[in-house]
Parts: structure tokens; C-alpha cells; sequence
């Protein structure tokens, strides 16, 4: 996907020519600022034709009331990946593709029970402590598998870790998914010889700190939508003595919404209630099945710079915690439900 890639120019620019790139970013950053409502919109993914113009205009009224609600208002721009034009297209596209879909009757099929520690499942559910969910890949870390990358001795990644699986890594796959991942074609028979798989990854600034601070309030969770061998290994990377990380849910638990789309439906957690749980996303649509659940954070590519991660803690600390019900205070936030239901669902 277009995003992956420009991550990735990115990624690899940044190494080779950091004045180039920070110059850049300035006028990414800069462009967003001056120009937040000049966004050009192509909606060629809606496949309905008959609809498209409809939606265009739909789009078009989304971006005055997000520019009224200040979008995205964690962190000092407004910008997804530099390149929120496209962040938005993708992201309602995907999200309107949704709307017919009842996520309460989908309950059954991605089982947290199956991989949960029933111990600590019943820790949490009786425990006083709201419920974080941390998606991992462009919210903690960002991860290189293509080996052009990986063996380019001018990236200096955070850390190479290896993993082993039954798949070969496919770049083509990531680029699809625009999140990192493991093959998932289904009609393949793998003959069970295992691959030793090798990543690169940049670690979010911060991300040591948030994990320590985060952990003494709240419970903490990974949900990422990517396979369980490859996530497993970053996130022992980031936790070593799982001291800060309670569990961890991969893509088995989430919904799979077409071929690439998988959202991460917090009605899984039966026993712990909605007003309890938050999770902290760079995709809207992983918390489409409860928009009001989800804190949008910008994408993480490389950016040594970034500073989202103390924004999210300051918000958790200061809002979601003492709150009653999470949903309402997301809501008033982001607005992220009113919109989608007035432009999308209603189509007004
Ligand atoms: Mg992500």
C-alpha cells in the first residue's frame, strides 16, 4: 500500500540523507498546517460507482467536521505518516465498507479464551484497573523485513531480531496490509519446515517510559492484528522480564473484514465492560467495531523525534483514567462515532 512504501522511502532516505529528510518532513509538517482542508480526495477503492459521488460529498463535509473537532488533536500535527489526504481516503473508505456488518453477532469466532492464561483473564476481569490495549506495528515500533533494507549498512534499525515460522515473510503481503505480517494465504500447504525470519525495527521514542508508567494504572495489553510469531518476538524485545505487558492478542483475535481489513472487536472481552477498555491505534478502522473505545495515535515510522507516546500517556493520565466510562470522554475527544455515523451511516 502507498503508505507502507512511503514509510519506507522514508525509512531509508532518513538513513542515507537526514538533511533531505528532515527538510521533508518540515514541509510534509508544514503543508498539513498551512493547508489542513486543501486535501484532494479519491475514493477509487469504494467500488460502488452509483455511490461514489455521494461519498465524495460525504467526504468532503467529513473534513469540515473533523477540522472543527481538530482531528487527531494528540500530538503537535495532525499528520498520518505525512500523508493524511490518504490516511483519511483509506481509512473511511474502509470504515464505510463496514457499516452493514454487526459486530455483536461476530463474537464467537476470534476467541480470546483460546489463547488467554485463564488466571490471567480472571486477574483482569476482576481487577480494579481499566483495561490498555496497545497495538504494536506503527504505534510502538515500526518493522523492516524486505532484505534490500535489511542489508543496507547505512540503516541503523533499534534493534534485528529473528523469529522462526512455517511462512516466509512476504513483502509483497505487508504492502498489501500496510502492517507487518506473515503470509496468510489459506489455500497453501505449508510442508511444516521452519523459516528463520529476520526484522529490523525502530522503536518509538518513549516507548520504555510509556510501558513503565502505563503498566502502574492500568492493565496492559498488545492487540495486534499480526501473526503471533513475529509479534511475540518484538514484544519480547520491548518487555523481556513481562513486566509491563499482561497478555498479548494477535491477529487469530481479531475480525477479518474482506481480504485485508481486520478490526480488533473489544466485545471479545465478554466479562470486562466497554466503559473500561481503550485501545491506542494508528488505524481507525482496528476500532471500528467501537470507535468510541479507540485513540487514534499517528503513525511511527522512524521519526526520532516523535513525541506522540508522552502526548497518549499525558491523555490516559489525565482523562481516561479518572473516568467513568471511557467511551464518553473518547467521544467528546475525537468524535470520531458522530461523524462516521452522520456522514457514512446516514449518509446526510
Ligand atoms: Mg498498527
Amino acid at each position: 500500500m502507498e503508505e507502507t512504501c512511503l514509510i519506507k522511502k522514508r525509512a531509508l532516505s532518513s538513513v542515507k540523507s537526514p538533511i533531505k529528510l528532515s527538510l521533508a518532513d518540515d514541509s510534509i509538517r508544514n503543508k498539513v498546517k498551512e493547508k489542513p482542508l486543501n486535501l484532494k480526495l479519491k475514493i477509487d477503492s469504494i467500488k460502488d460507482k452509483a455511490d461514489s459521488k455521494k461519498q465524495n460529498l460525504n467526504l468532503k463535509r467529513f473534513h469540515n467536521e473533523v477540522s472543527k473537532l481538530k482531528f487527531c488533536p494528540i500530538g503537535s500535527n495532525a499528520n498520518i505518516s505525512g500523508n493524511y489526504d490518504n490516511y483519511l481516503e483509506v481509512t473511511l473508505s474502509h470504515i464505510s465498507q463496514m457499516k452493514d456488518i454487526h459486530f455483536d453477532d461476530a463474537l464467537e469466532s476470534p476467541s480470546i479464551y483460546e489463547h488467554f492464561p485463564k488466571k490471567i483473564l480472571e486477574k483482569i476481569v476482576k481487577s480494579d484497573k481499566k483495561l490498555l490495549l496497545l497495538d504494536l506495528d506503527e504505534t510502538l515500533i515500526h518493522a523492516d523485513f524486505d532484505e534490500e533494507f535489511l542489508n543496507d549498512k547505512q540503516i541503523k534499525y533499534d534493534a534485528t531480531i529473528s523469529f522462526v515460522s512455517e511462512e516466509m515473510y512476504s513483502q509483497e503481503t505487508k504492502d498489501d496490509t500496510n502492517e507487518s505480517s506473515l503470509t496468510t494465504d489459506d489455500s497453501k500447504e505449508y510442508s511444516g519446515e521452519k523459516i528463520v525470519n529476520t526484522v529490523g525495527i525502530f522503536i518509538r521514542p518513549g516507548v520504555k517510559e510509556f510501558l513503565e508508567e502505563v503498566s502502574k494504572y492500568f492493565d496492559v495489553g498488545i492487540f495486534t492484528a499480526s501473526a503471533r510469531e513475529y509479534a511475540d518476538s518484538v514484544i519480547n524485545y520491548l518487555d523481556p522480564n513481562n513486566k509491563y505487558i499482561k497478555f498479548r492478542l494477535y491477529r487469530d483475535n481479531c475480525i477479518n473484514i474482506g481480504d485485508l481489513l481486520r478490526v480488533k472487536n473489544l466485545n471479545i472481552f465478554k466479562n470486562i465492560p466497554l466503559e473500561k477498555i481503550v485501545l491506542v491505534d494508528n488505524n481507525m478502522y482496528s476500532f471500528a467495531a467501537q470507535l468510541n473505545n479507540g485513540i487514534l495515535i499517528n503513525s511511527f515510522s522512524y521519526d526520532k523525534t516523535d513525541t506522540e507516546l508522552s502526548n497518549v500517556l499525558s491523555y490516559l493520565i489525565n482523562f481516561i483514567l479518572p473516568a467513568e466510562d471511557v467511551r464518553k470522554i473518547n467521544r467528546d475527544f475525537f468524535g470520531f462515532q458522530n461523524i462516521v455515523e452522520e456522514i457514512l451511516i446516514k449518509k446526510i
